[in-house]
Parts: structure tokens; C-alpha cells; sequence
């Protein structure tokens, strides 16, 4: 009979998790598309775990995007909110912008410290932190905060230096092709 190797991957991970049940800081950066799908991958996982989900995006809405829609469909397990289009985003009123980072950024705090949510996403953060309308300090402090079970993810291109070593989980995307370099709009499900 021929020899099949056991596969004992599964029952690894499921010792680790066990072994450590806290809350992780994970971190979705770099130049390739990802960033935003790998955290709702993660929030599609956890609400199998029937786990409560607090996401936060801070782009400015250009489209409707499908993730807003289907959490809309799913209020109560998960709770989205969009808080990007307060901002200026390119500078036209700096002053503007970081009173919307900081009425923002409130908002998350009090998210993060509301124990009802096992895990929450602070989608494109790295943004507000890029262009100044938060200081990493001010938001390093905020996330000391976070109750030792829950997840945090954040995500955004250039997430700062301190971020990453504060945080335990980072994977940067890298692009290696992107429809848009052959002329290739936004699909509809797939980008937004
Ligand atoms: P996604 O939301 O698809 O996971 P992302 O969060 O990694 O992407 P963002 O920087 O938030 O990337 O950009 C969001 C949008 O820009 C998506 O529609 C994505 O397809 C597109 N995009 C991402 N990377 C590139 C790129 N290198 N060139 C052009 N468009 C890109
Ligand atoms: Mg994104």
C-alpha cells in the first residue's frame, strides 16, 4: 500500500489557537489589490464563528461598494460604517480634515473598546495617518485601548513604521499584475 503522509496542518493550527486566545493587531499594507478583501475575508470567518463585527471605512464613497451593501443585509452581526466623506482627502482644507479624523477617530475608539465586537476593521486608516490628520502617536495610544480579545485590522498602502512594530500580524500585498495596467476598469464585485 502506498505511503500517505499524515496531515496534521489543521489540528496544529487548532492547538495554537488554543493555546493563545488573545485579540491580535493585523496590519493589511502595500501596493497590491488585497487589503480591503483580506479583511472581509476575515470578517466572512468570524461571523461563521458567530463573532459580532464593527467595520469602519474611510474612503470617500465614489461607488456604493458591495461590502456596505451585503453588511447592510447583515446589521446586527455586523455593523459598517462609512466615515470618509467628511474629509477633503488632497489638502483643500487641512484644518477640515483633521477635525474629521478626530470626530472619526472617536468613532473607532468607541467601537474598539465596546466588548460586543470580537473583531474590528479600520479600512484605509493608514490614509488618515499618511497624510497627517492623525498622529501615529495619537492613534498607537488609542490602541493600547483594545480589550485583550478583541481583533483589530487595519488597512491602508504605507502603513507607518510604528505601526508595523506594534502590531503582531502584517502582510503586505505586492502587485504583480493589475487589470488596470491593460486599460481594465473597476469590476463591480470583484473592486467595489
Ligand atoms: P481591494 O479593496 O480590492 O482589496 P485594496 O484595499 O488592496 O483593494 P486600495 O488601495 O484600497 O486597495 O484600492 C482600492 C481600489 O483600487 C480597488 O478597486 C482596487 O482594485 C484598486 N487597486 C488596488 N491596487 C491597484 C493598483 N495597483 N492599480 C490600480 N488600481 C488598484
Ligand atoms: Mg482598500
Amino acid at each position: 500500500m502506498a505511503w500517505v503522509p499524515e496531515d496534521r496542518a489543521p489540528r496544529q493550527h487548532e492547538e495554537t489557537a488554543i493555546a493563545r486566545p488573545n485579540g491580535l493587531m493585523i496590519v493589511y499594507t502595500g501596493a497590491g489589490k488585497g487589503k480591503t478583501t483580506a479583511a472581509l475575508g476575515l470578517v466572512f470567518r468570524a461571523l461563521g464563528r458567530r463573532y459580532r463585527v464593527a467595520m469602519v471605512q474611510f474612503i470617500k464613497g465614489k461607488w456604493k461598494t458591495g461590502e456596505a451593501a451585503m453588511a447592510k443585509e447583515l446589521t446586527g452581526r455586523i455593523d459598517f460604517f462609512s466615515l470618509g466623506d467628511g474629509f477633503t482627502w488632497i489638502t483643500k482644507n487641512y484644518d477640515q480634515d483633521v477635525a474629521s479624523a478626530r470626530t472619526a477617530w472617536a468613532k473607532c475608539l468607541e467601537l474598539l473598546t465596546d466588548e460586543r465586537y470580537q473583531v474590528v476593521i479600520f479600512d484605509e486608516l493608514n490614509y488618515v495617518l499618511k497624510y497627517n490628520f492623525l498622529s501615529v502617536e495619537e492613534v498607537l495610544s488609542g490602541l493600547k485601548r483594545k480589550p485583550r480579545r478583541t481583533h483589530v485590522v487595519i488597512t491602508g498602502r504605507d502603513a507607518p513604521p510604528e505601526l508595523i512594530e506594534a502590531a503582531d500580524l502584517v502582510t503586505e500585498m505586492r502587485q504583480i499584475k493589475h487589470p488596470y495596467q491593460a486599460g481594465i476598469k473597476a469590476q463591480p464585485g470583484v473592486d467595489y
